[in-house]
């Protein structure tokens, strides 16, 4: 059962072959059995799940079923408010918090009938892109037990790859997605700016940050896109525009798709084997009826830079309100109120977020604000005015996810600023709001190899069409870590 995708589990479900029930307890049998050496949950709500697939079951046998996916089960990204449930974001400072309400994605899949397993583990606040960064410990790669599954989505990512869940939700500002979606062998799309609601979602960098579907295919990722987008009045930067549905184009055909490389990303310093990987990839395209050409995206690498100004700044913002007074941990005795801040503070955060304060805090105060935050600032300006002259000539660009397949545990968590290099590709994007999906295309040594799909804004659609394509002309999206073979 658990080696379905998400479309082959809704057939399964609809001719009644397996009841929301059974599917349910085969994941939380299958949690139970197989996580301890994953850590890819923070909490399992198998209580809940069991009484969400009962009232699903019920929809299902009247003919009530309010969404193709009544009745299964998914993960969610542990930075979710979800009502009743601890919503950790993988912090100490978080750890007693249950949530009061629910985000609105929670409140998109609750109505459609979809069942929740429980909160996967990630990097905490989402700042990270290798889960070690989690007060829960880190998240094991399904593919190789030593190495890392990327982050920050990573519990997200390596339940889903190990079939602990056949499906989950991610947020990305600033690669958080497609990353770990690519060091797991899985498709994950990081939608337009807007897209999807934030309300409820606990923030990092709140202009960055989006929320968007892990899956095994591209199929998938476009089922839950038409669960979660839409426009909602909660979120004030919320898109209002008609709802799009994404899963309507999939089967278009790609004749005359303009696809642009970005010759920024094709340095030496690519691994040849992600580079084979990609052109092998983009000869599926041309078989398609695509067609190729060079672009140029000369801001590439000033993305960095300002990214690491920019979301810490945001983050320093959004996170004061975590201060030992309103909810969260408070450390014991204080001796005055700034004592209590500080120990609360001290406490709680571990030491990349509090890393992140700090940069983002120096970032903003009154003598350094133009020297980078406004810079910085003036540079996403730049990086976005690339995309559109790359998107004047082009339908969708085509780049590699990441400079690497996974890496081991512990290789480059000693330097942040090594693991910041990790995002280069991932980065910009953020930066000007755009979507990108990314999805497995070649293997290295046993580990997956993702490639990223951009597009521009709300070209959401365009992206699940062209990989899901990709995905019917090859199997690299079929492949499974042996780890999810076993039970
Ligand atoms: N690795 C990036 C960071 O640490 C991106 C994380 C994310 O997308 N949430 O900020």
């Amino acid at each position: 059962m658990h080696q379905k995708t998400l479309t082959e589990l809704i057939q399964s479900l609809q001719n009644k072959d397996v009841s929301s029930i059974e599917l349910t307890q085969h994941y939380l049998d299958r949690i139970n059995s197989l996580d301890s050496s994953v850590n890819s949950y923070i909490t399992v709500t198998a209580d809940r799940a069991l009484e969400q697939a009962r009232a699903a079951d019920t929809l299902l046998a009247n003919g009530e079923a309010t969404s193709p996916l009544t009745g299964v089960p998914l993960a969610h990204k542990d930075i979710f408010c979800t009502d009743g449930v601890r919503t950790s974001a993988a912090s100490k400072m978080l750890d007693n918090f249950i949530a009061p309400y629910n985000a609105t994605v929670i409140e998109k899949f609750n109505q459609a009938g979809t069942v929740s397993l429980g909160k996967t583990n990630m990097d905490e606040f989402a700042m990270g892109s290798s889960n070690e960064n989690s007060f829960y410990g880190a998240v094991k790669n399904p593919w190789d037990l030593e190495r890392v599954p990327g982050g920050s989505s990573g519990g997200s990512a390596a339940a889903v790859a190990a079939h602990l869940a056949p499906a989950a939700t991610g947020t990305d500002t600033g690669g958080s997605i497609r990353q770990p979606a690519a060091f797991c062998g899985l498709t994950g799309l990081k939608p337009t700016y807007g897209a999807v609601s934030r309300y409820g979602m606990i923030a990092y960098a709140s202009s960055l940050d989006q929320a968007g579907p892990m899956a095994r295919t591209a199929e998938d990722a476009a089922l839950m896109m038409n669960v979660m987008a839409g426009f909602d009045a909660k979120d004030s930067t919320s898109i209002q525009r008609e709802h799009d549905n994404y899963v309507a184009d999939l089967d278009k055909g790609l004749d005359g798709l303009k696809i642009g490389m970005p010759k920024e990303y094709f340095s030496d310093q690519l691994d040849s084997n992600i580079a084979a990987a990609i052109d092998a990839a983009v000869k599926t395209y041309e078989s398609l009826g695509a067609t190729i050409q060079e672009v140029t995206l000369p801001q590439t690498q000033n993305a960095i830079p300002a990214y690491y100004i920019i979301a810490p700044a945001e983050a320093s913002a959004n996170l004061q309100r975590f201060d030992g007074v309103r909810y969260g941990h408070r450390c014991d005795d204080p001796r005055n109120l700034e004592d209590l801040y500080e120990r609360t503070r001290a406490e709680g955060f571990g030491e990349e977020v509090q890393r992140r304060i700090l940069v983002g805090t120096y970032a903003l105060s009154a003598g350094f604000y133009d020297a980078y935050y406004r810079q910085a600032q003036k540079i996403r300006r730049l990086v976005k005015n690339d995309f559109n002259q790359a998107f004047d000539n082009v339908d969708l660009i085509l780049a590699p996810t990441a400079p690497s397949t996974a890496f081991r545990i512990g290789e480059k968590s000693a330097d942040p600023v090594q693991m910041y290099q990790e995002d280069i590709f991932t980065i910009s994007v953020n930066l000007a709001g755009l979507p990108a999906i990314s999805l497995p295309c070649g293997e290295d040594a046993g580990l997956p190899i993702g490639m990223q799909l951009i597009g521009n804004a709300f070209s959401d659609s365009r992206l699940l069409n062209a990989a899901h394509k990709y995905q019917q002309a090859t199997d690299w999206h079929q492949r499974v870590a042996a780890f999810a073979k076993q039970g």
